[in-house]
């Protein structure tokens, strides 16, 4: 189901084109969602490095759209299944289980074990990050309540009575989790490498980075240089303007969580893309403006997304000139680029 929101996209931060003038946004949401530190699964099925995420934060009726009305009940509202009757109490197959809500990784059938309670347990989650827990006083007793910390759900309890090696029991409710065989995984707990990329050139690539890094349902970006003639090219080469590359920022996203149309949307109102070859005091090739396309589907959304953007006199009469082809070979620009504005603490390219 692909959610048609999206949050936090605030416009240009990069400052790189004084043009982002037209109106409201019409991805501007709510405020930002905080961000958070999880971990997803790698191409070998293994935990990766931690990942600086946003939350996802929907309203009651956008979970009710999105889920049965016990996975709401219980994953949205606190309520606890009743024991023995949760499809995944007896469960014995190997895979991974993940939040009903938002497709987190939460807990292998490697760390599974027969509790006798009714409820499915676990000594352990795939990672402490993607767990989240808060006191519970509710029914007179003190317990752990455990919730999936990028999206909130209410997952169930945390107790010390747990087997080794851990001692803990993490008990759970089946309608706060979906379950896949390892080899098919679910939404953002399929290896990255399975995800849809999408790349675009905006001007100076810190600031289209930071912008897409904003976005609900990306899950990674990586800014680089692409569509020129050299290959391996430094910052330096391509700040020539002799090289052909543009700057460019690949973006991984969920197609659970947003679609290619409203990448493309949030691409285009992070820029002028009538200027050819210049996003405000930046002027050369590399600054161009340029949607690489990695599918039939990318390449006919891009251009369809193009001609709705030229019939709406966004930009009066003025042309589109962004580029839009193939994708070519994309070569990581240096470490420091990377995230750069982030490290910085800055919120434009040109302070
Ligand atoms: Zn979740």
């Amino acid at each position: 189901m692909i959610m048609m929101s999206v949050t936090g996209l605030i416009g240009s931060l990069c400052g790189c084109n004084g043009a982002n003038s037209g109106g409201a946004n019409p991805l501007a949401g709510g405020p930002i969602p905080a961000k958070v530190n999880v971990r997803l699964i790698n191409d070998n099925g293994e935990v990766t490095e931690p990942i600086f995420v946003r939350k996802i934060v929907k309203t009651p009726a956008e979970w009710r759209r999105q889920l049965t009305a016990e996975q709401f009940s219980i994953a949205r509202s606190q309520q606890t299944e009743r024991p023995f009757c949760g499809i995944f109490h007896d469960h014995k197959k190997p895979g991974l289980y993940s939040c009903v809500c938002c497709r987190l990784p939460l807990f292998s059938s490697d760390a599974k074990f027969d509790s006798g309670t009714g409820w499915p347990s676990f000594f352990q989650p795939v990672a402490g990050e993607n767990i989240s827990s808060r006191l519970d006083n509710s029914h007179g007793i003190v317990r752990t309540e455990i919730n999936c910390a990028r999206c909130d759900a209410h997952l169930g309890h945390v107790f010390n009575d747990g087997p080794q090696p851990t001692g803990q029991r993490y008990c759970l409710n089946s309608a706060s989790m979906v379950f896949s065989e390892q080899k098919v995984l679910p939404g953002t707990s399929a290896p990255i490498s399975t995800l849809p990329k999408a790349t675009f050139g905006a001007g100076c690539f810190w600031g289209v980075e930071a912008n897409f890094r904003d976005i609900r349902g990306v899950i990674s970006t990586a800014v680089g240089y692409a569509g020129g003639r050299t290959k391996n090219p430094t910052y330096k080469e391509v700040c020539t303007d002799q090289t052909g590359h543009a700057e460019v920022v690949q973006v991984i996203y969920d197609p659970t969580q947003i679609n290619y149309d409203l990448l493309l949307l949030a691409f285009w109102n992070m820029h002028n893309p009538t200027t050819l070859n210049q996003q405000g005091p930046d002027v050369g090739t590399q600054y161009r403006s340029v949607i690489f396309y990695h599918s039939p589907q990318q390449k006919e959304g891009a251009i369809a997304s193009r001609d709705r953007l030229q019939r709406s006199k966004k930009w009066g009469n003025r042309s589109i000139v962004t580029e839009i082809s193939p994708v070519p070979e994309f070569y990581y620009a240096e470490e420091y680029h990377q995230k750069y504005l982030e490290k910085k603490g800055l919120r434009t390219c040109h302070n």
